[in-house]
C-alpha cells in the first residue's frame, strides 16, 4: 500500500488531481456545517447578482438563489451520485464478468450475448430509455448511469478472469478440493481487484458527466434541488446575459472530472506492474549505451572480442550490475562455452553483443565489443540491424516462444531470409527446404508447411537452428538451446551443432549451465559468476583441474555416468543479488577456502598456467603442481 502511494506521489499530475479531489470532497462533506445560505430559498428581488456582490460571493441565479450555496450542495449531490453509480456498476459488472469468465462455456455465452445486446445501443440513448421508463428523478438517473456502465465492467473483468481461470494455481486449488465459490473469492478476486479499481478510477469522471447530462436534460435531479447538471440546465437560458450562472457549475464539473481522470491515470500506472517496470513502454531498437570510462582496445585478430563489457539495469534508483566487466573472445570456427548458475549474467552478456538488451531498463555502461576489429557497441541501429542474423545469429532456449504460432515454419524461414535480401517466392521456398534439410529434418518438403505447434520440441529447436543459419552467419550465439529438451534429443541437437560447425566453419558461443554439454562441444570454456568471468581456459584443462573453487563446486553438481555412487553436492547458499554486490570476490560467502583478503578490493582475472586465467587469490592448484612441491 505504501509502495502504491509512493508511486502515485511520484506522478505530479496524479498527485495534483488527488489533492484537488480531496479538497472538493472535503468541502462537499463539510457543506452542511458551513455558514452558507439555504440553497433553495428564492429571492426574486436580487436575481442575477454578479459574482463578488454583497452577500453572494458567486452571485445569484435567475430566482435569486445564492450560487455558492447551490454549487456546494450541487457538487455534493453530483459526487455522491457519480461515485454510487460507479460502485454499483463496478460491483455488478465485475460479478457478471467473473461468473462468465470463470464458468465459461454456455454460461459465458448466454451472459456475454446479453451484455453484447446492451452494448449495441448508444449508451446515452440507453440511459434515456431507462429514465424514460422509470420516470425522471435523481435516483432513476443513478440507476440508468450504473446500468449502462455494467457491460463495460463485465467485458473487462471477464477477459481477465478467463486468463486467470486457466492458470495452474486455479487448477491446483480445484485439485485441493476447494469449492468454486471459495476459488472465486480466494484465487480469482484478489487478481481482478486491481483491474476493477483501475476501470473504476478511469470511469468515475465519465459517470459524473453522464449524470450531469441527464440532469441537464431535466431527467435527473428535480427542482428545486440542485446538482451540477441541473444548475447548468437552468442557467442555459441566461447563458448570454448572465454567463456566470453557467460558468460556476461548468467550471466545477471541469475541475472534478479533470482531477478524477488525472488521478485515475496515476492509479492505473501505479497499480499495473508491467507499466512500473517499463515493460509496456516501447523499448529502443538497440540497447542504450552510456560509456563513461576509456574504451578498451581490441587485441589480436579475434572474430568477436568482448572487452570489459558492463551492462546494467537501471530500475528506479536501483542499479543491477548484471554484467560487470566481461572479457571473452571467439576465433573463426571456434566453440566457446559460457557456463554459470542461473542469473549469473550469461544471457545479458550474449544479448549485449548485438545490442538486444531491452532499454529501458538496460544500459551498456562500459567496455567494447569488437567484431572483426570494429567496435559495435553504440553502432548506429542500421549497422546493428544489418549484422543481426547475417553476421551473428541467436538460438534461444524455447523455440515455441520464439516462433510465431500463426505462421508455418516455412513462411518464417523465408521471412528470416528476406529481411536481409530480396528473394522470390520459389527461391525462398527452395532455400527454406534446403535449410530444413541441413538441420536434418526428415521429409523437409512436407514439414515446411507445418505450424510450430505441430512439431516436437526437438524438431522445433532444429527449426530454430535453421532460422539462425538462414543468412549464413559467421557466429551463432546459442543461449541454453538444449535446456528445454530431454536428454536424448539434447544429444542429437549437440551433434547437429557440432556437425554444422565443422561443415560451415561456424564460430559458436554456447551458453549452458551443464558441464557435460561443454565437455562434448566446446574448445574453450568461460565460467561466469555474478556478472564476471571467474575462470577461463581450454575445456580439457579446466575439466581436469578446475582452479576456481566455484568451478570445482559447479562440476561436483554434475552426475557422472558410470562414476560410481557418490554424493551429489549442491553449492550452499545463493549467488549475491546483483544490485548489492559485495566487495572483493562475489563468491567468498559460499567458498570453503575464502580468507579475509578475498573480501576486499578488486580481484583480477590473472593468468594461471598456459592459456588459462582465473579470478581467485587462492586457486586450487593443479595435481601436478602439488606433486612437484
Ligand atoms: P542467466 O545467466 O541465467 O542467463 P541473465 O543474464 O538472464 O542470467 O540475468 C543476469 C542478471 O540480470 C540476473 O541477476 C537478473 O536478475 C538481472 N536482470 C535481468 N533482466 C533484468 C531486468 N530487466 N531488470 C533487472 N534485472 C535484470
Ligand atoms: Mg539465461
Amino acid at each position: 500500500m505504501s509502495a502504491f502511494l509512493t508511486l502515485l506521489a511520484r506522478n505530479r499530475l496524479a498527485l495534483g488531481g488527488l489533492i484537488v479531489l480531496c479538497i472538493v470532497v472535503l468541502l462537499a462533506l463539510l457543506t452542511p456545517l458551513l455558514p452558507l445560505k439555504p440553497p433553495n430559498v428564492t429571492d426574486t428581488a436580487s436575481r442575477f447578482q454578479p459574482p463578488f456582490s454583497e452577500g453572494a460571493l458567486l452571485g445569484t441565479d435567475h430566482l435569486g438563489r445564492d450560487l455558492l450555496s447551490r454549487l456546494m450542495w450541487g457538487t455534493r449531490l453530483s459526487l455522491a451520485v457519480g461515485f454510487s453509480a460507479a460502485v454499483i456498476a463496478a460491483t455488478l459488472g465485475a460479478a457478471i464478468g467473473i461468473v462468465a469468465g470463470y464458468y465459461g462455456g454456455r454460461t459465458d455465452n448466454v451472459i456475454m450475448r446479453g451484455v453484447d445486446m446492451l452494448m449495441a445501443f448508444p449508451y446515452i440513448l440507453l440511459a434515456l430509455a431507462i429514465v424514460a421508463a422509470l420516470g425522471p428523478g435523481l435516483m432513476n438517473a443513478l440507476i440508468a448511469v450504473a446500468a449502462v456502465n455494467i457491460p463495460f465492467f463485465a467485458r473487462n473483468i471477464r477477459g481477465i478472469t478467463v486468463g486467470i481461470a486457466n492458470k495452474e494455481f486455479v487448477d491446483a486449488a480445484k485439485l485441493a478440493g476447494m469449492s468454486d465459490a471459495k476459488i472465486i473469492v480466494t484465487e480469482v478476486l484478489p487478481n481482478v481487484i486491481p483491474v476493477i479499481v483501475i476501470a473504476m478510477s478511469t470511469t468515475v469522471g465519465w459517470m459524473i458527466l453522464e449524470t450531469a447530462g441527464l440532469s441537464f436534460l431535466g431527467l435527473g435531479s428535480q427542482p428545486p434541488v440542485a446538482d451540477l447538471g441541473s444548475m447548468l440546465g437552468e442557467a442555459r437560458s441566461a447563458l448570454i446575459t448572465n454567463p456566470h450562472t453557467s460558468v460556476v457549475p461548468g467550471l466545477m464539473i471541469l475541475v472534478i472530472v479533470m482531477a478524477i481522470n488525472l488521478l485515475g491515470d496515476g492509479v492505473r500506472d501505479a497499480l499495473d506492474p508491467r507499466l512500473k517496470s517499463g515493460a509496456l513502454s516501447r523499448p529502443m531498437p538497440a540497447t542504450m549505451v552510456r560509456r563513461e570510462g576509456p574504451i578498451p582496445q581490441a587485441q589480436g585478430d579475434d572474430l568477436l572480442a568482448i572487452r570489459e563489457l558492463e551492462t546494467q539495469f537501471h530500475v528506479k534508483d536501483r542499479v543491477y550490475r548484471a554484467v560487470g566487466g566481461v572479457d571473452m573472445s571467439l576465433r573463426p570456427g571456434e566453440c566457446v562455452g559460457l557456463i554459470g548458475e542461473s542469473g549469473s549474467g550469461k544471457s545479458v552478456t550474449a544479448l549485449s553483443v548485438m545490442g538486444l538488451v531491452a532499454s529501458p531498463p538496460g544500459v551498456i555502461t562500459g567496455g567494447a565489443v569488437y567484431y572483426e576489429g570494429r567496435d559495435i557497441v553504440g553502432a548506429p541501429y542500421e549497422t546493428l540491424r544489418s549484422m543481426r542474423g547475417r553476421r551473428v545469429a541467436y538460438i534461444f532456449q524455447d523455440p515455441l516462444a520464439t516462433l510465431h504460432p500463426l505462421y508455418t515454419v516455412g513462411d518464417q524461414l523465408i521471412e528470416a531470409v528476406s529481411s536481409h535480401r530480396r528473394v522470390g517466392r520459389e527461391e525462398g521456398r527452395a532455400h527454406a527446404i534446403d535449410l530444413l534439410k541441413q538441420v536434418r529434418i526428415p521429409n523437409a518438403e512436407n514439414r515446411i508447411d507445418s505450424y510450430p505447434h505441430e512439431m516436437s520440441g526437438g524438431m522445433r529447436q532444429r527449426v530454430g537452428i535453421a532460422m539462425a543459419l538462414a543468412n549464413d552467419p559467421e557466429i551463432i550465439i546459442a543461449d541454453e538451446p538444449t535446456t528445454a529438451l530431454d536428454v536424448t534429443v539434447q544429444a542429437q541437437i549437440l551433434t547437429l551443432l557440432s556437425d554444422l560447425r565443422r561443415e560451415r566453419g561456424l564460430a559458436i558461443l554456447f551458453i549452458t549451465h551443464d558441464f557435460g554439454v561443454v565437455a562434448q562441444l566446446c574448445d574453450r570454456v568461460a565460467v561466469m559468476y555474478a556478472g564476471r568471468i571467474v575462470e577461463e581456459g581450454p575445456t580439457d584443462a579446466i575439466l581436469n583441474a578446475p582452479a576456481h573453487p566455484y568451478t570445482s563446486k559447479l562440476m561436483a553438481c554434475v552426475p557422472e555416468l558410470g562414476g560410481g555412487r557418490r554424493r551429489l553436492e549442491a553449492i550452499p547458499g545463493l549467488p549475491p543479488a546483483v544490485d548489492r554486490l559485495p566487495d572483493g570476490c562475489a563468491f567468498a560467502d559460499r567458498c570453503h577456502v575464502a580468507t579475509e583478503a578475498c573480501r576486499t578490493g578488486d580481484i583480477p582475472l590473472d593468468p594461471h598456467g598456459p592459456a588459462r586465467r582465473v579470478r581467485c587469490i587462492n586457486p586450487v592448484l593443479a595435481p601436478k603442481t602439488e606433486a612437484a612441491q
